[in-house]
Formats: structure tokens, C-alpha cells, sequence
């Protein structure tokens, strides 16, 4: 699925900034196509001073909050999967002195620094595949659902400045979630392709503020995204690219139809 020289990624002056398809919490402890390529990827990065995720999991009004605490707990948001699962632990360091910093670039963004959180599955599942021996601190910034879809772009431009801190900021959600529309064993659906193809063909050409302005009443977009969060995240991502970095699909595909698994590098 790789089709670019992962040796290259080594010798990146500025972090490169990531956007995980994370679909089922399964692939965490299941061997996949997608977390194969995750695991891939985190072996080929440059090694981080901390991980910055966007989960899609973490949702607030009015606030963006900044996880502060120096020992996140492995937060198991999820209901009816094998014990495993539900005992999987990510023991992972926090980050305080990265999170307070963020909370220093966000001073305009109405960030607040967070004591009660930790890592959720759109974080730690996604970890356990790119950094399996949870060396690198974590912490998280939660998606303030009061703001409009260009803000989260704008704030998320105010990190940029970590990338040369070491800090490798992940946007963890996905390019097309509709849990309703599922099937198992189904193709994806048409207007899932169709919605994943017009996200695809904007970060290939580096339009990115285009898609901080896709209409949410949209038929199509509502189709993709009966709700928000997991496409949030990719306004993270690109929001912390630069002109200077090239997207690259490292992970693509759809699970049970309607969840698309693309994923981008930006380096
Ligand atoms: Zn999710």
C-alpha cells in the first residue's frame, strides 16, 4: 500500500503531520491492511519528542481543552467488543510542558487546559499500531463543536509551530463516517467514493481551504457525515501543513462501506 520512500521521512527538517482513517477500534489488536500501514508509518517516522492527537472522540462546546495531566488514562469509549479490547492499556507518558506551550499558541483560540481526559480509542488504537512500546509522550486538544469549520483550520494553523519542537501532530477521525449506513461484507457505497474521491482530488491539488468550506447541509456531505466529528480532524492535519509539504496517501479503502480508511502524510 506504501508507494513512496519511507527511508526519506528520517531526515525531515519539520515534523511531518498525519491524518489516520482510524475506522473499528478492532484494528488495534487485529492484523489489517490499515494497521499494517500504520504500523509502517511509525516505524519510518523521525523518532518524536510527543504526539499531539485531534481525535474525533473528543468533543466540546464553546471550549477547545488541551489535556495537561502527565499520565492520560487508556479511555475505553466503546461498547460490545471482545475482552481484549475493552483490557487493552496504552500507558504512554503525557505531555505537560508540550500541552502548556499549545496552550500558549492557542491563547487566542479559547483553549483551556484539561486535567480529566486522557488518550480515547481514536488515539490509543491508532498508537498501539504506530508506536506499540508507548515511549512517546501523548496528549490530546479536544474539537470545540461550537465553531465553525473554518476556525478549526485557523487554530489548527497555530500549531505549526511544534512541528519543529519534534512534536507530530495526528488528526484521528475519517474521510467518510456514516455508522448508520454500514453493511458487512458490502463495497463501499457510491456516494461514500464520491465523497472520499472529492476529499482526495482537494488534498492532492493543496486546496485545503476548500474543505473548510463544504456546506454540512450539503446532500452529499450529510451522506458522508451524518454528523461532524471524524471529519474535523482532517481540518487539523492540513490546517498544521504548509505549502512546503506533500501529501501522500499511505492508507486507503473502505471498512463495511461507509468508513472510509485514507489516511495522508503530510511531509
Ligand atoms: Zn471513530
Amino acid at each position: 500500500m506504501t508507494q513512496f520512500d519511507l527511508n526519506a521521512l528520517a531526515n525531515s527538517p519539520a515534523m511531518p503531520v498525519l491524518f489516520i482513517g482510524h475506522g473499528s477500534p478492532m484494528h488495534a489488536i487485529e492484523e489489517s491492511a490499515f494497521s499494517r500501514a500504520w504500523g509502517e508509518m511509525g516505524a519510518a517516522l523521525p523518532q518524536p519528542n510527543a504526539i499531539l492527537v485531534v481525535s474525533a472522540h473528543w468533543m466540546t462546546r464553546g471550549v477547545s481543552l488541551v489535556h495537561v495531566g502527565g499520565r492520560p488514562r487508556t479511555i475505553h469509549d466503546f461498547g460490545g467488543f471482545p475482552r481484549a479490547l475493552h483490557e487493552a492499556q496504552y500507558p504512554a507518558p503525557g505531555a505537560p510542558d508540550f500541552a502548556a506551550t499549545t496552550l500558549d499558541l492557542l491563547q487566542h483560540h479559547h483553549a483551556e487546559p484539561d486535567m480529566e481526559w486522557g488518550l480515547d480509542h481514536g488515539a490509543w488504537c491508532v498508537l498501539l499500531r504506530m508506536f506499540p512500546k508507548a515511549d512517546v509522550p501523548v496528549y490530546q486538544l479536544s474539537l470545540d463543536l461550537s465553531r465553525p469549520l473554518k476556525d478549526h483550520m485557523a487554530l489548527a494553523k497555530e500549531l505549526r509551530a511544534l512541528r519543529s519542537k519534534g512534536v507530530l501532530i495526528v488528526g484521528s477521525g475519517n474521510a467518510v463516517h456514516n455508522l448508520p449506513a454500514m453493511r458487512y461484507g458490502s463495497d463501499a457505497f457510491d456516494w461514500a467514493r464520491d465523497f472520499d474521491d472529492r476529499i482526495a482530488t482537494a488534498i492532492t491539488n493543496r486546496d485545503y481551504s476548500a474543505l473548510a468550506e463544504i456546506d454540512p447541509r450539503d446532500p452529499l456531505t450529510r451522506m458522508a457525515h451524518p454528523t461532524l466529528e471524524h471529519f474535523l480532524p482532517l481540518l487539523y492535519t492540513l490546517g498544521a501543513a504548509g505549502e512546503a509539504d506533500t501529501p501522500t496517501f499511505f492508507a486507503q479503502g473502505f471498512d463495511l462501506g461507509s468508513i472510509s480508511m485514507r489516511s495522508v502524510l503530510l511531509a
